[in-house]
């Protein structure tokens, strides 16, 4: 095998997601929309698995934290409460020569109007405005009038339908502090720079988890969210030398943080925010108590009363799954011939297993193939592929990531073993066919790291 390693493109990974149908630019037929994406099959079983081995880490496998599924269009009082009507804003400014619009703090990230494109700002004919700013949330209305009294807001984060209802859930959910809410949904944002494909998003699909703890545990477990939270992208495989831990400036932080860290991976654009975590102090349930006047506090059993701090880790699905995507990547010659291969680990990869008929018009095999596909996608999401060179099928599965592929062969036939091969090593062994479902049960609970992991 040789490796054939050359700078990964955002553009390579565009192009793959579209050529297997993980991901569509949005309403294409009609020309776009900036910054939205649709999500094909291998797109929708990706997300699936990252949402579910998130909800499986936050949730399902603590004592200390539990679910919560608020609305999108919360009342406009929120977003004031909380301080993103007058304050989630970006600056932006204005090209006079090219007539686009640019984040003025992320000019590095963007290309001009004009070709070659550069950075806005990095010719002497580039001629940009003063920044201003720009609230990047979405207005709506609700209900049939159309005036300032109907206006409302599509979520900007889902941390605050979290907020508002802490008092529902401390009440019911037997826990004390430190305890936890979590939460995914869509959020919104009108974001300014646009392109960099799913980094940035105008409709994404965030992950929070609300972390409630006495004011004076705070920055322990701050500290300690941050290393979970490094500690579940490094179990899923992701390379330790992309990931890197980075603390906000004082200048940078959001309006409602003492202190927070990045977790940042370095994607094709350079090192950038893969997940926030935050330690938004008692900024949020003191607005909401102001605000509504609902107490939003915590009344120990012995009467005492304090308001608890929140650390918070946020994420989107998208960013994660853009990070593995980029880290899996690879290509590589085998013998003469070029292959690309998706390294994903096998419990964030679309399908686990593709079971393959050798020659799918003998009967016997096809039989066979179809009986054990039949068999093993009633407990995972596996394939079933029957046209075309058996190569071309093991390179398919390469590139949308499958870890293992079982091909049903002559020697089948004769003593009922299948082949089963590794996607990254490319070794090959046999296994009874009747003990296939147990093998391949147990290999996913297999730690697994990246061939490339120095
Ligand atoms: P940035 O500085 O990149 O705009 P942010 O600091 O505003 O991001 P947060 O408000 O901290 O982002 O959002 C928490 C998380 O939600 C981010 O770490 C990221 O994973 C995700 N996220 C935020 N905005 C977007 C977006 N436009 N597209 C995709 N994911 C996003």
């Amino acid at each position: 095998m040789t490796e054939t390693a050359k700078p990964l493109t955002m553009d390579t990974i565009v192009s793959l997601c579209r050529r297997r149908g993980f991901v569509f630019p949005s309403s294409e037929i009609y020309g776009g929309i900036g910054s939205t994406y649709d999500y094909g099959h291998y797109g929708v079983l990706t997300k699936n698995n990252i949402r579910s081995l998130w909800f499986r880490a936050m949730v399902q496998e603590r004592d200390d934290i539990v679910a919560l599924d608020s609305a999108i269009i919360l009342n406009p009082r929120v977003w004031e409460a909380s301080g993103h009507v007058a304050g989630f804003t970006d600056p932006l400014v204005d090209c006079r020569t090219c007539k686009l619009r640019f984040r003025a703090d992320q000019l590095d990230l963007a290309s001009c109007g004009r070709k070659p494109s550069k950075h806005p700002g990095e010719t002497p004919d580039c001629d940009l405005t003063e920044p201003r700013q720009f609230n990047l949330m979405f207005e709506t209305h609700v209900g049939a009038l159309q005036d300032e009294s109907s206006a409302a807001y599509l979520r900007p984060e889902t941390a605050q339908g979290i907020f508002i209802n802490f008092k529902n859930v401390a009440q019911l959910a037997r826990r004390k502090p430190p305890f936890g809410i979590a939460q995914v949904g869509k959020s919104f944002r009108n974001e300014i720079t646009p392109g960099n494909f799913l980094f940035r998003l105008r409709e994404f699909e965030q992950m929070e988890m609300e972390y409630f703890v006495p004011p004076p545990e705070a920055d322990e477990w701050h500290r300690y969210w941050i290393e979970a939270r490094r500690r579940w992208y490094l179990d899923l495989g992701l390379r330790d030398e992309n990931l890197r831990v980075r603390e906000h400036d004082a200048d940078e932080r959001s309006h409602y943080s003492l202190a927070t860290s990045d977790l940042e991976y370095l994607y094709p654009i350079g090192w950038q925010e893969l997940e926030g975590v935050a330690n938004r102090g008692e900024y949020d349930l003191t607005q909401h108590t102001r605000e509504s006047g609902t107490k939003l506090e915590w009344i120990d059993p012995d009467g005492t009363r304090y308001t608890p701090y929140v650390i918070e880790p946020a994420v989107s699905i998208d960013r994660i799954m853009l990070a593995f995507l980029c880290d899996a990547y690879d290509e590589e010659v085998v013998g003469d011939r070029e292959r690309v291969v998706l390294r994903l680990h096998p419990r964030v990869a679309p399908v686990k297993a593709a079971i393959l008929p050798l020659v799918p018009r003998d009967d016997g095999m096809a039989g066979r193939a179809r009986a054990l596909y039949e068999e093993l996608r009633r407990y995972h999401q596996v394939e079933h592929d029957d046209s075309g060179q058996i190569g071309r099928r093991y390179r398919r599965q390469d590139e949308i990531g499958t870890p293992w592929a079982f091909t049903v062969d002559d020697q089948t036939l004769e003593d009922e073993t299948v082949t089963v091969r590794d996607r990254d090593s490319l070794a090959q062994e046999r296994l009874p066919i009747g003990g296939v479902r147990e093998w391949l049960d147990d290999a996913l609970q297999q730690d697994w790291s990246s061939p490339h992991s120095h």
